[in-house]
C-alpha cells in the first residue's frame, strides 16, 4: 500500500473517441490519486495495516478499526474500484469468447440479455457508485453499489465494473448516462474479465 499509485496500462487517449482523454486524465491523477492518498492517510493511524492489500482490508472491513473504517471503505473501495476499472478496459478491439463467454450466456440466456440487464443495473443507481459483474459463491451475478462501495465488502468478488460516477462521464457525455454506458462495451478487456474470473473461481 505505501506505493505509488500505478501509471494506467494504455494512454489517457487511448479509449478515444468511447472515453475522452480528459476525463481519463482527471479520473486517474485526480480522482484516483485521491483516494489513494486518504487510504494511505488513514492507515498511517494503524501502521499494522499498511502491509495488507487492500483487497483484504475491503473483505475484513467489519474488523477494521471504527475510527479508520468509514475512510477504508470509501477511500480503500475507491482506489481498489479503480485498478479493476482501469485494468477491465482497452484500446485493442477484442470480442468476448471463451470460458467467460459461455459462463455469461449460461447466467443470462445471452450475451444481449447481459448486456441489457448490467445497463438497466447501472442506470438504476441512484446517484453515484458502480456496476458490476461479480462471482457470488461460484455464480455470476449483476449488482450495483453505492459510493465507492465495493462488492468485495458482502463477500463477493467483482470480475468486471463499471464506474457510473459523473466524473466518470460528465465531460463527455455531460447527463447522458445510457450512451456512456452503450459505448464503454466497446472497450471493455474480455480477456481480462476472463482472467479475473478463472482467479475468482480459485
Ligand atoms: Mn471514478
Amino acid at each position: 500500500m505505501k506505493n505509488m499509485l500505478h501509471p494506467l496500462p494504455y494512454k489517457y487517449d487511448a479509449l478515444e473517441p468511447y472515453i475522452d482523454a480528459k476525463t481519463m486524465e482527471i479520473h486517474h491523477t485526480k480522482h484516483h490519486q485521491a483516494y489513494f492518498d486518504k487510504l494511505n492517510a488513514a492507515l498511517e493511524k494503524h501502521p499494522e495495516l499498511q502491509e495488507k492489500s487492500v483487497g483484504e482490508l475491503l473483505r475484513g472491513i467489519n474488523n477494521i478499526p471504527e475510527d479508520i473504517r468509514t475512510a477504508v471503505r470509501n477511500h480503500g473501495g475507491g482506489h481498489a474500484n479503480h485498478t479493476l476499472f482501469w485494468q477491465i478496459m482497452t484500446p485493442k478491439k477484442n470480442k468476448i469468447q471463451g470460458k467467460i463467454e459461455k459462463e455469461i450466456k449460461k447466467s443470462f440466456d445471452s450475451f444481449d440479455e447481459f448486456k441489457i440487464k448490467f445497463a438497466e443495473t447501472a442506470m438504476g443507481r441512484f446517484g453515484s457508485g458502480w456496476a458490476w459483474l461479480v462471482l457470488n459463491n461460484g455464480k455470476l451475478e449483476i449488482m450495483n453499489t453505492a459510493n465507492q462501495d465495493s462488492p468485495l465488502m458482502e463477500g463477493k468478488i467483482p470480475i468486471l465494473g463499471l464506474d457510473i460516477w459523473e466524473h466518470a462521464y460528465y465531460l463527455k457525455y455531460q447527463n447522458r448516462r445510457n450512451e456512456y454506458i452503450e459505448n464503454w462495451w466497446n472497450v471493455v478487456n474480455w480477456e481480462k474479465v476472463e482472467e479475473n474470473f478463472d482467479k475468482a473461481g480459485k
